[in-house]
């Protein structure tokens, strides 16, 4: 029974899993109140430990899924946008040693990778790649059934390949990054920089409002959603054109409403020196403890039986 640690910006979760991923209890606290790393450390452990006696478990190993930069093998903290003051701390042995069993830490992206891999869209998929559309855009790669990690085993940022390079501004250096082109609050600014000076309402639209205006007709929301396909799809392409997966699982708050097939005609448009329509797109379906089960998974994909063979 795994004890499954998810942080998040706004939320962190914390519950048990079983061994075919299904979340048996969980609690959740927000960030606001855990800025320091000494709280938050205290606040999981409680949660841990309530969730396991709620659903009348034992916690025997526990796997943690992060936002920000994290080192996975030494189980620290880098530098965390949301937790600046948690860098160099080490949840992993921490929790290892309050629970006396053996714990480990991926990004979120990689977590919920090999979550939806395991027991998700991405079942008895080899090289998948995970994709998150939300407020920023993350994801995972899985190569031949293992976590693709980078030098010095580090998590590669998908968002942050360029796909405009006079696009707008993105947090990384560059401009025009797939993050500062197709997430929700970019598509909401581009929206928000076409209405007509005077336009009366001075309210900020959600992705998700405009998505409901483009279903009723209106032609700006109309524009706004074909342009997310366009940009959303064009890293597709991209990530086709470099890994040729046998499957993207897509993820986030975005996917609830764009279409997969508008994404797959940008796709057709390009790819042609690859098998592209090998490269499946599903959505993810691990639901609402997609990220507490990622979590879950990061322990199995580490530590549980016949790693090399199974995700
Ligand atoms: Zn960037």
């Amino acid at each position: 029974m795994i004890g499954a640690v998810d942080i998040g910006g706004t939320k962190i979760a914390a519950g048990v899993a079983d061994d075919a991923g299904k979340v048996l209890c969980k609690l959740e606290t927000p960030t606001s109140g855990v800025r320091a790393y000494t709280d938050a450390r205290k606040q999981i452990t409680r949660m841990l430990r309530e969730s396991a006696q709620i659903a009348k478990v034992e916690i025997t190993g526990i796997g943690i899924g992060s936002t920000g930069l994290v080192y996975p093998i030494t189980g620290e903290f880098g530098d965390m946008d949301f937790f600046p003051e948690w860098k160099g701390y080490n949840l992993v042995n921490d929790l290892a040693s309050a629970f006396g069993v053996r714990a480990a830490l991926e990004n979120d992206g990689d977590a919920s990778a090999l979550g939806e891999a395991a027991w998700g869209a991405g079942k008895n998929k080899s090289r998948l790649i995970y994709v998150t559309v939300g407020t920023g855009i993350g994801g995972g790669i899985i190569l031949d059934g293992q976590l693709y990690r980078g030098a010095d085993k580090s998590h590669p940022e998908v968002g942050h390949h360029v796909i405009e390079a006079s696009g707008p501004q993105c947090s990384c250096g560059f401009r025009g990054c797939w993050e500062a082109l197709a997430t929700g609050p970019a598509m909401a600014e581009w929206y928000k920089s076409k209405l007509p000076e005077d336009h009366g309402s001075a309210k900020e639209l959600t992705a998700k409002e405009i998505f409901q205006f483009a279903n009723e007709g209106h032609e700006l929301a109309k524009e706004a959603v074909a342009r997310e396909a366009h940009y959303l799809g064009l890293g597709l392409a991209n990530l086709i054109n470099l890994f040729v997966p046998e499957m993207i699982v897509l993820g986030g708050s975005i996917m609830k409403s764009l279409r997969l097939e508008d994404l797959r005609k940008v796709i057709s448009q390009g790819c042609r020196f690859v098998p592209y329509e090998q490269t499946k797109l599903a959505l993810a379906s691990l639901g609402e403890d997609a990220n507490l089960i990622g979590a879950a998974r990061v322990w199995h994909h580490r530590f549980g039986r016949g790693t090399s063979q199974t995700i």
